[in-house]
């Protein structure tokens, strides 16, 4: 059956690369600070990062990222991992605090990509501490090294900051405010992030450090988490299907969210990182095409060719009703746009995940 072609992480490396290329956006010879580095978006960065030839650091303490992600990294000569949390301070090159950790071979970092945190809901309620140290805090530190190095400093913040906007507020752009409950079950994430931005325009505007802020929307893909203990809907429907458990949709199944192929979301987040015509933006990286997550459960029954029956649960309190990026600004700037149909992207996330499921 099609789902059991083998998935080729090559390929996807590859055409990654070539789109590129194809720009000349390359990141030899630059050393670039990846927190989050072993999770699922930020597993993919370093590995291009290593093919161009980058000094690539990766920094994650495996609270979400998975050594499974970078293992194929690790003998590398430009990939160095390192086992820290951001929440807690880490220096470069130079510490005046002997009590810090410090990295003193590292002299210079040129890029810092911030990337790590928990992003799954099903994790708003046994961590959110954590969640929002590492928006906050970490941001903080993650800042700090940029401000030391004189780096350029990239956030990857998120559609939670919109939190749940009216209907006229869809397709959603940069300069929508949001609409957020600080108190709710999702303010964990949605107000930590919106916290992390403050904390970058904090430092552009005081410490004059140059930032980019990118807001991502619902990726999925090849090494996403996998479990239903990290409940996110496309592994879920995947897993449920494969085994012909119930697909379970959360209340009638109307809500919408805007899926994207974990390859384009990399390329927009990579192209954005090298312009400089991005230079202190605020810019939306995901699909402009809205599902409703009903379709998506009937795509990925078709799909997986499963007889999994769908059953409906009650919705999340806050769930976000609507989903879906205004993405001219990401066009204008950054000449990019996804390319790969749902159906594509799901046929090959379901080929990763049933190779999975075998093991
Ligand atoms: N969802 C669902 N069934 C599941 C998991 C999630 O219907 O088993 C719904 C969830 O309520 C939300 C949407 O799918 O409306 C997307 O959920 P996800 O956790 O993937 O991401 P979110 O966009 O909410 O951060």
């Amino acid at each position: 059956m099609d789902f059991k072609l083998k998935y080729d992480f090559d390929q996807d490396v590859n055409e990654l690369l070539n789109r590129l290329s194809k720009e000349n956006i390359s990141f030899k010879n630059k050393t670039v600070l990846v927190s989050g580095g072993a999770g699922f978006l930020g597993s993919w960065v370093c590995d291009v990062l290593v093919k161009q030839r980058a000094n690539c650091i990766c920094l994650d303490n495996f609270s979400s990222g998975s050594g499974s992600n970078i293992a194929h990294l690790m003998d590398k000569d430009n990939f160095r991992f390192i086992y820290h949390d951001i929440s807690n301070p880490i220096y470069f090159g130079f510490s005046s605090y002997p009590e810090n950790v410090c990295v003193g071979d590292i002299k210079k970092i040129d890029i810092v990509m911030h990337m790590a945190s928990r992003a799954s809901p099903f994790e708003f309620k046994d961590h959110p501490i954590s969640i929002l140290k590492s928006n906050t805090l970490g941001t903080m530190n993650a800042l700090g090294i940029a401000k030391a190095h004189n780096a350029l400093f990239f956030y990857t913040s998120t559609s939670e900051v919109y939190g749940n906007p009216p209907d006229d507020a869809v397709p959603t752009s940069e300069d929508y405010f949001g609409h957020v409950n600080p108190v709710g079950p999702r303010s964990c994430y949605d107000e930590s992030k919106r916290a992390g931005e403050a904390f970058v325009k904090a430092y552009e505007l005081q410490h004059k450090i140059r930032t980019k802020i990118v807001r991502i929307f619902n990726t999925s893909g090849p090494r996403i988490r996998y479990g239903p203990e990290f409940g996110r809907v496309v592994p879920n429907f995947i897993h449920q299907a494969l085994n012909d458990q119930d697909i379970t949709v959360f209340g009638d199944g109307m809500q919408t969210r805007p899926f994207i192929y974990v390859i384009d979301e990399v390329e927009g987040i990579l192209k954005m990182v090298h312009k400089d015509e991005a230079l202190k933006e605020v810019i939306n990286i995901g699909n402009d095409k809205e599902y409703t997550i009903l379709e998506l459960a009937k795509i990925i029954k078709d799909l997986t060719n499963s007889s999994s029956k769908i059953v409906f649960k009650p919705l999340p309190i806050d769930d976000p009703i609507r989903r879906c990026p205004d993405i001219s600004k990401a066009k204008r700037i950054l000449n990019w746009e996804p390319t790969t149909s749902l159906e594509e992207g799901l046929r090959k996330t379901i080929a990763w995940f049933s190779a999975y499921e075998e093991k």
